[in-house]
């Protein structure tokens, strides 16, 4: 009688979950183990052109692979489900489609957006991270303008309206910004109630004095350069104090009015958002290379 299979589980079908299982399918090819793949969504997420799906130059399937095939060719099985806890004692995961024994874990649940604590960002701001925030993003400025062309709109309320903040000069907040910009020209097609140059408004917040931080100087000014260009108003050193329903504060009294507040602020290595799962701590996350940061 065959020996029973050695079972190791990977949380997770994002970047580091994938790569884990190609690496490990391939070392263990031959042997009597068997992989499973557990993620809440059947599809891996390209991250890096999210921000198209947002302003609308890319549907939202040209930024997703199905996994389930994909590890069908690489002997792996794949369960969608959420993973709830993490039972080192038992070598189990619980999750809401039932309960997975392990020899081996892989962690690989990914980080949690982090609001530092500001208040009204987590109720009022919208995020870019998962895929139905991309959509929730065009629709939002799809709704906007919808709204703003109406004739009774008055001015002042038009202009909230056609004003988009983005919150942290990060690579996705450049990106983001500037193809929002490009958007709204695009959008001028098709509502001709609206002068796009001149009522609509991209701001880009980013805390400290340059874009794109932890870059080379060259690249930061060259992203401000081409962001003044196409209109978008960048404002450094500007620290978010709140986000209501009129728009958002900052932290110099400085109010922007505006429905429609992205905040892409990444996570701070040192805060260590690691997506939290009962029964699984930071200590042990580290030991595993459960990522800590984005
Ligand atoms: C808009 C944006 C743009 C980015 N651009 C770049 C870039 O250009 N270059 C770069 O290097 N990095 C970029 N990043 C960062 C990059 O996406 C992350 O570093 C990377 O995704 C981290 O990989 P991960 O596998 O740890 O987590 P993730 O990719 O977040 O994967 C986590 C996986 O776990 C699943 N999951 C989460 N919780 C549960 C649960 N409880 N149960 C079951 N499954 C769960 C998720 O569905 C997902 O499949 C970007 C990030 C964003 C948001």
């Amino acid at each position: 009688m065959e020996a029973e299979a050695t079972k190791v589980v990977i949380a997770g079908a994002g970047f580091a979950g994938t790569e884990a299982a190609q690496a490990l399918s391939a070392l263990v090819r031959g042997r009597n183990v068997q992989i499973t793949m557990v993620s809440d969504r059947s599809y891996h997420l390209f991250t890096p052109l999210l921000y198209q799906v947002a302003s609308g130059l890319a549907n939202p399937y040209h930024v997703i692979q199905p996994v389930r095939g994909w590890a069908v060719r690489k002997r792996i099985a794949f369960l969608e489900a959420t993973v709830n806890t993490v039972d080192i004692q038992r070598k189990a995961i619980e999750t809401d489609r039932g309960v997975l024994n392990y020899d081996f874990l892989v962690l690989c649940l990914g980080t949690e957006t982090n609001d530092f604590g500001i208040p009204g960002v987590s109720e009022k701001a919208l995020f870019l991270k998962k895929l139905e925030d991309g959509d929730a993003i065009r629709n939002r400025m799809l709704r906007c303008f919808e709204a703003a062309s109406l004739p009774a709109t008055p001015e002042s309320e038009r202009r909230r309206l056609l004003s988009t903040v983005i919150v942290g000069g990060g690579s996705s907040g450049v990106e983001l910004a500037g193809t929002i910009a490009d958007y709204f020209g695009v959008l001028d097609e098709y509502y001709k109630g609206i002068d796009t140059d001149r009522s609509t408004r991209v701001s880009l917040i980013e805390a400290e004095g340059k874009l794109v931080p932890g870059r080379g100087d060259s690249i930061s000014e060259t992203c401000l350069r081409v962001l003044r260009r196409k209109g978008v108003d960048v404002r450094f050193n500007a620290k978010v104090a709140s986000v209501d329903a009129d728009g958002i504060r900052l932290r110099d009294v400085t109010i922007i009015t505006t429905d429609t507040v992205v905040w892409d602020r990444r996570h701070k290595t040192e805060q260590g958002h690691c997506r939290p799962v009962r029964g699984w701590k930071r200590k042990q996350g580290r030991k595993t290379g459960c990522r800590q940061a984005a």
